[in-house]
């Protein structure tokens, strides 16, 4: 159990947690490349963890403005995309399929990064931290452009999992 008593705590309580959602994407990020067939979407994975080293980077600025050590706290909604993401990287069955599959581990991942970097931006709003609202936003445009990124990409990459058609279903 934590104690928070200020919005201002809450701020740096969810710079922690986000700092955590990141470093573990730098984890996971180069194991879904190398699961990835699609050529586009094993690129998509390898910038994408080129992005994440520097929300890191600025994630470290945000501490610094606030004063306080570059630390997080286990984030578990992260802890469970990856375990999802995980998942999609040991699916058995075709290719396409499985490129689907990552794609909307990614897409999972990028929507909870613009939730909880939009929640941390409104805190920050709130206490006054013009400065580090403007780092905030940043991440979170760069964020929303690789989601949209992503929903292009998943067009084709479902495409071609989609012309894959089994003799028999085999749903179980
Ligand atoms: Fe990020
Ligand atoms: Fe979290």
């Amino acid at each position: 159990m934590s104690t928070v008593n200020s919005l201002r705590e809450l701020l740096i309580d969810e710079i922690r947690d986000i700092y955590d959602a990141e470093k573990q994407l730098l984890k996971a990020l180069p194991k879904m490349a190398r699961a990835a067939t699609n050529e586009d979407l094993k690129k998509g994975f390898t910038s994408h963890l080129e992005e994440t080293k520097n929300h890191v980077v600025r994630l470290e600025e945000i501490f610094e403005k606030l004063g306080v050590p570059a630390r997080g706290k286990s984030c578990k909604a992260m802890d469970g995309l990856v375990a999802e993401g995980e998942e999609a990287i040991d699916l058995e069955g075709p290719d396409a399929i499985r490129d689907a599959c990552l794609i909307g581990a990614a897409q999972r991942v990028e929507h909870y990064e613009m939730a909880a970097y939009g929640t941390a931006r409104n805190f920050a709003e709130v206490v006054g931290e013009a400065e580090v609202v403007e780092l905030l936003q940043a991440t979170l445009d760069e964020e929303k452009q690789t989601d949209k990124i992503l929903t292009e990409l998943s067009n084709s990459v479902n495409e071609d999992a989609n012309m894959l058609v089994p003799e028999k279903e085999d749903v179980d």
